[in-house]
């Protein structure tokens, strides 16, 4: 069909696609060449009807009632900034419903199209539709016949034309994911008369995937009657890629890939909305290396490339997988954390221990080899979003200068924007040095709180450690365990509870009213994955000498959580000292039936919420009548903790929980007066052991 010399000449050939309003939906160079214009993308949207003359529109308009391809015409285009130009104009139209005329596709040409048999016709359509890289079919709904042209088996990866073509072979070339949406499309388009278009990826014939763009129309007579389908597709693989590369570049940096300055404020933008929605504040974390400038200098652009890589890697491993982090340019970081909580305390919280991870993460030595040894440190700015309205851009800011007073500090530290967080952080700073010169100046010891049997007798204490702190007084728990849990000071606070208690136990053995009470521990996460923590509680054991089947330690379920395999071993290893457990604040957590039955525990501790509120609460209730049921079927023990009052008591007892912990027997006391709780209720024991034996269960 086509000679040697016609891609040459395809060149000359100005070809577009319009639709009914005779704007331009698709052009080629070659036309934008003849209309004087820069480049085709000048021409998209705008009207033909602007590079012709009066006369040649008019041609152009009686053309439209002509459904099969017209005849040449000779027409005058008018280009830009230049001489009218005579040229040839040949026109394939399309109709839609009532033979409305919908579109065309031109070609036009400075020579002539020489003869205009309709085989000409149509050879000189194919080497236009070559030229604008369109592959071209139709199918003559009258004969049945189909036409194609090469370029459009081309497009499906085959170097010579297929014998036969047809919708269902169109549909396997689409990529499964694309199929549904493609037919929809089509059959839509049908049902509404209206041109196709649309875009999907195929499989090409030798397996390559590609992105082709299709449009088309169902072609009708004069008097409605279809007359067949027409349509282009188009290998768009190249654009394609472009706009991703596009895009890419507009939302990420290149160097690290990760998202850059725009794509993190609309992210920030949806995290304001969305952390006003529901209630959960967020922070933002503006990280700054401390040196990079001189590094940068010093070393060459390609070393500090190097470092900003390393850099965003050990970021990201700072992160949960739902945070964000940017790269703004320069040495300049932002990391998004959202879903922090809805209290000062649990924002800092989770805030510093973030920030305390990056810190720690960025000065690690750096393996290239010009930095090794190097000392890296960055500065951090955080400011919170969720209770405030502040805009991205504000955050930023405020996160920013925030950046600046931690560089201004002497840097490789972190500062809040808000004062009052600022003075929250702040105070944990402090607080965490004082419980270590606590630790050190022995401020710290333990409270104990009788667990209570069917019988009355205490059987067993909590050990709740209090802090006698030179200024604040007597501190609970609460205000310290926090931060020595993120701090890690809570290992050695630990390692400090395990030898009081063990210790307390070796005096209470020599103690004939002391000597049968069991003492439970509470364990916090940290301390329990801690390396030493199996061989820091067998020493105490071993140094104290006392019965390992006295010591009970309280697990929550978080520990149980990580690492099953880890905890299991643990637990088991102490286990066979003779070490029992207790599972703490049960039913708060995970609660599952999978590591009751594979771990060795003891006991299921009833959280004191549900407790407190089952007289009153159907669903705390139904909770704490499982909790016992489940411990009754696994042959564990159950206890309740918070039994404040006599009515409570006696509900846990008509359930068959026998073990109670409480204020309505006593609250945690001092050595001392422990001892004397028990003294005293050893003595009303003996006054009262015939009402006992009557069947008053508690003293
Ligand atoms: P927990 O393990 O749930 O301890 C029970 C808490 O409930 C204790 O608070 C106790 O004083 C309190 N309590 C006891 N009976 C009642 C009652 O009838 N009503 C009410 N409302 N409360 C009652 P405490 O001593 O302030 O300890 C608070 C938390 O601090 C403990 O909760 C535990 O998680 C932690 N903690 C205490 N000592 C240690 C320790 O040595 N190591 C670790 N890791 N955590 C500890
Ligand atoms: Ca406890
Ligand atoms: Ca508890």
């Amino acid at each position: 069909m086509m000679d040697s010399q016609q891609p040459a000449a395809a060149r000359e050939k100005g070809l577009c696609v319009l639709d009914s309003r005779r704007q331009v939906l698709f052009a080629n160079e070659a036309l934008a060449a003849l209309l004087g214009l820069g480049g085709a993308g000048e021409l998209l949207g705008q009207s033909i009807d602007t590079f012709f003359d009066a006369h040649s529109r008019d041609c152009l308009k009686r053309s439209e009632s002509v459904p099969a391809p017209a005849d040449p015409m000779r027409v005058t285009l008018l280009p830009c900034n230049a001489r009218p130009l005579p040229a040839y104009l040949a026109c394939h139209n399309f109709h839609g419903d009532a033979a409305t005329f919908t579109g065309a596709v031109l070609i036009l040409t400075r020579r002539s199209l020489g003869e205009s048999s309709e085989q000409d016709l149509s050879d000189q359509l194919e080497v236009a539709l070559e030229a604008g890289e369109l592959g071209a079919w139709s199918l003559d709904l009258r004969t049945g016949k189909a036409w194609r042209t090469e370029l459009h088996d081309r497009i499906f990866g085959y170097e010579n034309k297929l014998p036969d073509w047809s919708y269902e072979t169109f549909i396997e070339h689409v990529i499964d994911s694309d199929q549904a949406r493609v037919k929809q499309s089509l059959a839509d388009a049908m049902d509404a008369g209206r041109p196709w278009e649309f875009e999907c990826r195929i499989r090409r014939a030798d397996g390559a995937l590609r992105w082709i763009w299709a449009q088309g129309r169902l072609q009708r007579d004069v008097q409605g009657e279809s007359l067949g389908l027409f349509g282009v597709v188009r290998d768009i693989s190249a654009r394609k890629a472009a706009e991703e590369q596009i895009e890419f570049l507009a939302y990420y940096d290149p160097l690290t890939r990760l998202p850059n300055r725009r794509l993190m404020t609309d992210r920030l933008g949806q995290a304001v909305r969305a952390a006003a929605r529901h209630k959960l504040a967020g922070a933002i974390f503006f990280i700054d290396l401390d040196d990079f400038k001189t590094l940068n200098d010093t070393l060459g652009h390609h070393t500090g490339d190097q470092m900003l890589l390393e850099v965003a890697r050990r970021l990201l491993s700072c992160l949960r997988a739902q945070d964000t982090v940017a790269r703004f340019g320069g040495d300049e970081f932002v990391v998004m954390m959202e879903g922090l909580g809805d209290s000062q305390a649990a924002i800092v919280n989770a805030v510093q221990q973030v920030a305390d991870k990056i810190l720690e993460s960025i000065e690690g030595p750096y393996d290239f080899s010009v930095l090794r040894h190097r000392r890296t440190t960055c500065s951090i700015g955080v400011a919170i979003f969720g209770s405030t309205h502040d805009t991205p851009d504000a955050l930023l800011r405020q996160a920013d200068i925030a950046m600046y007073r931690a560089k201004a500090a002497g840097g490789h530290a972190v500062q809040f924007y808000a004062p009052h967080m600022q003075a929250a952080i702040d105070e944990r700073v402090a607080l965490e040095s004082e419980i270590q010169m606590g630790l050190r100046q022995q401020e710290f010891e333990l409270y104990y709180q009788p667990q209570v049997d069917l019988a009355g007798d205490s059987v067993a204490a909590e050990a709740l450690l209090r802090w006698r702190h030179p200024r604040r007084g007597l501190v609970c728990p609460d205000q310290f365990i926090p931060v020595a849990e993120t701090s890690g000071l809570i290992v050695p606070l630990g390692v400090f509870v395990v030898r009081a208690a063990c210790h307390q136990l070796s005096v209470w053995s020599e103690d004939a009213a002391m000597a049968r009470i069991a003492v439970a521990v509470n364990v916090s996460v940290r301390q329990f994955h801690h390396p030493d923590f199996v061989d820091e509680v067998c020493a105490a054991l071993d140094a104290t000498g006392v019965d390992a089947g006295k010591l009970v330690l309280e697990l929550t379920e978080s520990v149980l959580l990580d690492c099953v395999e880890d905890v299991a071993a643990r637990m088991i290893q102490l286990r066979s000292r003779g070490v029992r457990f207790s599972l703490d604040d049960f039913g708060t957590g995970y609660s599952s039936l999978y590591y009751l039955k594979r771990l060795p525990i003891d006991q299921l501790k009833i959280d004191q919420r549900f407790v407190a509120d089952a007289l009153n609460d159907a669903n705390d209730l139904a909770i704490v009548r499982t909790i016992i049921a489940l411990a009754q079927g696994l042959g564990l023990r159950v206890i309740a903790e918070g039994v404040e009052t006599q009515a409570a008591s006696g509900f846990l007892l008509a359930h068959q929980c026998h073990l109670q912990q409480g204020f309505l027997f006593s609250e945690p006391l001092p050595t001392e007066a422990f001892e004397q709780f028990m003294r005293a209720q050893r003595m009303v024991e003996g006054a009262s052991s015939e009402d006992a034996a009557c069947g008053a269960p508690y003293a």
